[in-house]
């Protein structure tokens, strides 16, 4: 077999009779919108999430809309996340007239900057958005601590960490809200769009409801203008038969890691993930930087593999305030410092992570790393 950046179909081999009972029982009952099962996945997923309440919607970035829309964000507000994430993050925020205001990242985590943060904060600023990017918790504390002072919700991008932990606390429920994917390729993925909003605050959470739910509390009688955004039935019942396994497929990424970190060790030419002491690691992305600020030498090492069949990727090769949508219009965004969100951008490079990798891939992916570096 050859390997894969992401491998959907070996994890469903394995798991096959419980995702195929559970989508029959779905079809089954014909309860196709809500129903029993979003209930109960909800219900299991808030068990899990050590009792933070849980709503089913679409997606991960219907998910941000939702908490932002929840939060009154309008025209003239400011939310200050990263720059160095997917543009889901920032998307809903200009969506909602509101502007991004975009600040650097820590080198060592690639998780946005809590001083810099801080240092951006207007009395516009209506959410911080910190995103747990590649399954590591950003710093939590400082965040919840300037939000705290200035009286500004703290909002989770917790796309790519479900399952983390930080200071023993789990990922996405520390904040006013935290917003989850299950995008199949997420760490609990569904087998078509699927998301989440969690939180500890019942308020904000009624307010989520509410926007996700036409703005109607009672049908037919729209309080607000809302969205429809709901977990389809036949996801949820997916993610019912996948959530008992997200602990072992946790562990089985974390193992791969592990593998990786022993394989590349040693390599002066690249850095391998950088593993906070404050909390778990659930490696959504392995992500390498190829050391030196030399565009091209990163890209090398990616045409080097794919000669050799061994798939990688630049997660993110443009960091969201220069794409084109925020570049072009000079008023569409504000930016920190971003020395090392631009470092970043021309150094990283994903290496093939899911729950199925080998020994032998392992071998032959790391191989291939230390080969381009030997010559
Ligand atoms: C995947 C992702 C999202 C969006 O989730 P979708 O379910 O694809 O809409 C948002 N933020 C981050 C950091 C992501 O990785």
């Amino acid at each position: 077999m050859s390997i894969q950046m992401v491998d959907l179909k070996g994890q469903y081999q394995r798991i096959k009779a419980d995702v195929d009972a559970a989508m029959a029982r779905v079809i089954d009952s014909t309860a196709f919108i809500r129903g029993p099962e979003v209930a109960a996945f909800e219900k299991e997923l808030s068990d899990k999430l050590d009792g933070a309440a849980v709503l089913g919607v679409a997606n991960g970035t219907d998910a941000l809309q939702i908490a932002f829309m929840a939060l009154g964000l309008g025209p003239g507000d400011e939310v200050i996340t990263a720059s160095f994430t997917f543009v889901a993050t920032a998307e809903a925020v200009g969506l909602l007239g509101a502007t991004p205001v975009f600040a650097d990242i820590d080198p060592a985590t690639f998780n946005l900057n809590p001083a810099q943060v801080e240092s951006l904060i207007t009395d516009r600023t209506k959410a911080i958005v910190p995103v747990h990017l590649f399954g590591q918790c950003a710093d939590m504390d400082p965040f919840l601590e300037i939000g705290k002072r200035h009286g500004i919700p703290v909002i989770e991008d917790t796309a790519q960490a479900i399952g983390a932990m930080y200071k023993g606390k789990p990922a996405g429920t520390m904040g006013s809200m935290g917003t989850l994917s299950f995008f199949p390729s997420k760490n609990l993925g569904c087998y078509g769009d699927g998301g989440g909003l969690v939180s500890r605050d019942a308020d904000l959470m009624a307010s989520a409801r509410l926007v996700a739910n036409h703005g109607s509390r009672k049908k037919y009688h729209n309080e607000v203008i809302g969205i429809n955004s709901r977990l389809d039935a036949l996801q949820a019942a997916v993610l019912r038969a996948k959530l008992p396994h997200l602990d072992s497929f946790t562990a089985a990424r974390q193992k791969a890691a592990d593998g990786y970190d022993l394989r590349l060790a040693g390599l002066d030419d690249i850095v391998t993930p950088q593993r906070a002491s404050w909390g778990t690691h659930v490696f959504h992305q392995y992500t390498i930087r190829v050391n030196g600020n030399v565009s091209g030498r990163r890209d090398a090492l990616q045409a080097f593999l794919k000669e050799r069949g061994v798939p990688s990727y630049v997660y993110y090769p443009v960091p969201l305030h220069l794409l084109p949508i925020y570049k072009n219009d000079p008023d569409s965004c504000r930016t920190g410092d971003m020395t090392h969100t631009l470092w970043a951008a021309n150094e990283v490079l994903s290496l093939p992570m899911h729950t199925e990798l080998t020994e032998s891939d392992l071998d032959q992916i790391s191989e291939a790393v230390r080969s381009f570096f030997s010559h």
